[in-house]
């Protein structure tokens, strides 16, 4: 495996695991994060890694991101389409503000980096190029008290298909992987928000959601990024269209 690949949201959790595998796959892996110090640390901790501080909620920022990637590193072959925040709340309380930030960052983004993306690293079209997006079980299931964020994970996995059947004759594949639960700082801000909904110690919570799960555990970062490595490598060429779960039995579709 070779070629640039491109991971947003790559200074944490799932995204940091995606990019150090990657790296070990044998790819050149630039990462994004809207946090310098984060992605300084990032960065420091891993020789090769290269990143760029970035708001994927900003188009016209987006646009300037992948014009210096490509003048900077050369045509990318991977995106990982990975940054994303949690949100949501009882369906009244939830403001138009929240509504919109969660769309933008969780669904409008993966369509303005793909868009230019494909504009402007056009050979991305081809037998060896792929694009994954991060989705949800959520999106495919619904979470309870999640209403935008299921809303705009279902998005991603409906904008997926579309542009892999659009793109498939160039070769390129386009797939979502959808995590279940896994152990981030975000799992723990949901858990934190959901203890504080219900009036409950996290631990409670951790304990219902992990009761929940078949396999009884979340998944981890790693096993999330080990299912986007596979789909960046040769062996997965025939495989586009998909929406992949990793998450331990608890989505069943
Ligand atoms: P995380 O909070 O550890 O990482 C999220 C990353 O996205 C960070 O690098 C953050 O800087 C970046 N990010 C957030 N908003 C951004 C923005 N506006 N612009 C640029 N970067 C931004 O969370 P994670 O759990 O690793 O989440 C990664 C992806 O996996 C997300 O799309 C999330 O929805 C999805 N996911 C997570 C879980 C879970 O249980 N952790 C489950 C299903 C799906």
């Amino acid at each position: 495996m070779g070629g640039l690949a491109l991971v947003t949201g790559g200074t944490s959790g799932i995204g940091y695991s995606c990019a150090l595998q990657l790296q070990n796959a044998g790819f050149d892996v630039v990462v994004t994060g809207r946090d310098e110090s984060k992605l300084d640390r990032a960065i420091a901790s891993e020789p090769g890694l290269t990143g760029y501080v970035n708001d994927v909620r900003d188009r016209a920022a987006v646009h300037d991101l992948v014009t210096t990637i490509v003048t900077d590193h050369g045509p990318i072959e991977v995106l990982v389409n990975n940054a994303g925040r949690g949100g949501g709340g009882p369906i009244t309380t939830i403001t138009d503000e929240l509504w919109l930030d969660v769309i933008n960052t969780d669904l409008s983004s993966v369509f303005w980096v793909t868009r230019s993306v494909l504009a402007q690293s056009p050979s991305i079209q081809s037998t060896t190029g792929r694009i994954i997006n991060i989705a949800s079980t959520g999106g495919k299931q619904g979470v309870p008290f999640g209403t935008p964020y299921s809303a705009a994970k279902a998005g991603v996995i409906g904008f997926t298909k579309a542009l892999a059947k659009e793109l498939a004759p160039s070769g390129v594949t386009v797939n979502a992987v959808c995590p279940g639960y896994v152990e981030t700082p975000m799992a723990v801000s949901i858990r934190e928000s959901y203890a504080e909904m219900q009036g409950v110690p996290e631990h409670q919570v951790l304990k219902e959601f992990e009761s929940k799960i078949p396999l009884g555990r979340y998944s981890t970062p790693d096993e999330v990024a080990a299912m986007v490595t596979y789909l960046a490598g040769p062996s997965a060429a025939s495989i586009t269209a998909q929406a992949i779960n990793v998450c331990g039995g608890l989505g069943i579709y």
